[in-house]
């Protein structure tokens, strides 16, 4: 039985892709080869850092107070008492009136509390000329002023950065925590699809829509497994959905999820499983199916790329979410002016592509085969489902891509 006609809320869908995303099992993988993953635990540090004062410049360990009212024509002059070494202690302390030379990194000494940078300095005999004061911990980076042992230095969820990479090495996490990356099963349905090398003759489209699921799915964190272009006929498509729910995390099927006769995705879904929903109130991508293949979830996703991408992005990211443990990478908003009418029906959520130029968003109403509106526009306008419309003039948030 088809439950098409009942479509449901957007945020319906979204509590159903929750109910069926469960999170990846841990894993550890060296830390060269971190960076894009999912932090499956807490990072702590391990140690103080810094574990020790040191200077971030290169110049004179100082006691601050001695260049009090120091400047260009009245410089403070130290008693100069030799150098210090990268990762050796000084051999005495600073004493009032007297400096030691420091590199960037070195300890530094007791007594000194401050560095004045050796481009405000200058020898003179067996002084020091300080030509600018400085103040209590100037140039300086304090013991555990950075991290303190047993401090959350990352947070679970976290994916991880090429920064990120940098304060796990200072930690000493050599093994890294993550969780699994999904793999996600992608089936491209339809006689008339042709591989992307081929050139299409009448009656036939390229399949787009493996390329962006997949494109989608990696950007998520997940690992795409493609099935190939698989025609409308029942028992390749069973084939390929049985296969795909054997090897992969999810599934996530274009194509095939109307209620035409050729639409297959959700009766077979059905037979293996259970669809959860069939059609859900938004625009485009209304023909949205969400269920399970097994315990597998399997959503079908409508045929027309610019339907295929929208679903991807508001209600599939909260699936893919779920099961990396990260949301996905934060998307950019921006606010900007209407330039014409948007107008919406009740009880839809109608995601509007927009060229956003200079605080003017100006939308581009196309049908949801056009292709040309994903490339020309430069992000979503999302008009809520209780909306109807949005009007010139009006301040709306917009969704950049
Ligand atoms: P369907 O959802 O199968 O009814 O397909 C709706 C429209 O999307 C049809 O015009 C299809 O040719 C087109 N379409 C389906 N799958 C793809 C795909 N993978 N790439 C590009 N267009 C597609
Ligand atoms: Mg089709």
């Amino acid at each position: 039985m088809s439950f098409f006609l009942s479509v449901v809320p957007v945020s319906e869908a979204i509590a159903a892709v929750h109910r069926l995303g469960n999170a990846m099992p841990a894993e550890t993988v060296p830390l060269a080869e971190a960076c894009g993953r999912v932090l499956s635990y807490d990072v702590r540090a391990d140690v103080n850092i810094p574990g020790f004062t040191r200077s971030v410049m290169d110049g004179y360990a100082v006691r601050a107070s001695d260049t009090t009212g120091a400047g260009e024509s009245v410089p403070a002059m130290l008693t100069f008492r030799g150098r210090i070494l990268m990762g050796q202690n000084a051999d005495q302390p600073v004493k009032p009136g007297e400096c030691f030379y420091i590199p960037t990194g070195g300890i530094l000494p007791e007594g000194a509390d401050a560095v004045v940078m050796a481009e405000n300095t200058e020898p003179f005999g067996d002084e020091i000329l300080v030509k600018r004061s400085v103040a209590h911990n100037e140039n300086v980076l304090r013991y555990d002023e950075d991290f303190k042992k047993g401090e959350v230095v990352l947070p679970c969820g976290r994916r991880l950065s090429v920064q990120d990479v940098g304060v796990l090495a200072a930690v000493g996490c050599a093994d890294v925590p993550v969780t699994r990356r999904p793999k996600i099963g992608i089936i491209s349905t339809g006689n008339e699809l042709v591989p992307v090398t081929e050139t299409p003759k009448i009656g036939q489209v390229r399949d787009v829509n493996s390329y962006v699921i997949s494109a989608f799915v990696r950007e998520h964190g997940c690992i795409p497994v493609t099935y190939g272009i698989i025609h409308d006929d029942r028992a390749s498509f069973d084939a390929a959905l049985s296969q795909a729910a054997s090897e992969c995390d999810a599934i996530l099927i274009s194509g095939g999820s109307s209620k035409d006769d050729r639409d297959m995705a959700a009766a077979v879904i059905a037979q293996k499983g259970e669809v959860l929903i069939h059609g859900v109130a938004i625009a485009p991508g209304k023909p949205t199916i969400i269920g399970r293949v097994g315990t597998v979830p399997a959503i079908g996703l409508p045929g027309h790329p610019a339907a295929t991408f929208i679903v991807l992005v508001a209600i599939v990211r909260h699936l893919l979410g779920d099961m990396t443990g990260n949301s996905g990478p934060e998307p950019v908003k921006v606010t900007a002016k209407l330039a014409m009418n948007i107008p919406s029906t009740k009880g839809r959520e109608d995601y509007i592509r927009v060229v956003v130029k200079d605080g003017i968003a100006t939308p581009l109403f196309g049908k949801s085969g056009l292709l040309n509106t994903l490339a020309k526009s430069n992000g979503i306008v999302r008009v809520p489902a209780e909306s109807e419309g949005f009007e010139t003039g009006r301040e709306v948030d917009i969704l950049l891509w």
